[in-house]
């Protein structure tokens, strides 16, 4: 987590909005919501922004996205000789024959 002041006042302390952030009864933090800022620059009022945060989402996607395209082949079925896109699924969608990635 590293927030900075949407503003770029240089402000180092933020608050936190209560409403936005969900806490169980023994005070253990559960959940954040986007809807509405959850930290304000307490030096000038403006929405703080996490840093750390987002990047980090943004890269575990990006890393979903090419796992996903790496998985995915073209192959040709050996029985009806359809061209098929095989990701985690390996039968042919034309004849339900079992596809073998060579
Ligand atoms: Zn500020
Ligand atoms: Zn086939």
């Amino acid at each position: 987590m590293l927030l900075v002041c949407s503003s770029r006042c240089g402000g180092r302390l933020f608050r936190a909005l209560f409403a936005e952030v969900e806490i169980d009864s023994g005070g253990v933090y559960q959940d954040h919501r986007f809807t509405q800022p959850g930290y304000v620059c307490l030096n000038c009022g403006s929405p703080a922004v996490d840093l750390g945060e987002v990047p980090a989402e943004m890269e575990a996607e990006a890393r979903a996205d090419e796992a996903a395209t790496e998985a995915a082949t073209d192959i040709l079925c050996p029985v009806c000789e359809t061209m098929v896109h095989v990701g985690a699924d390996m039968e042919c969608p034309n004849c339900g024959s079992p596809l073998e990635v060579a």
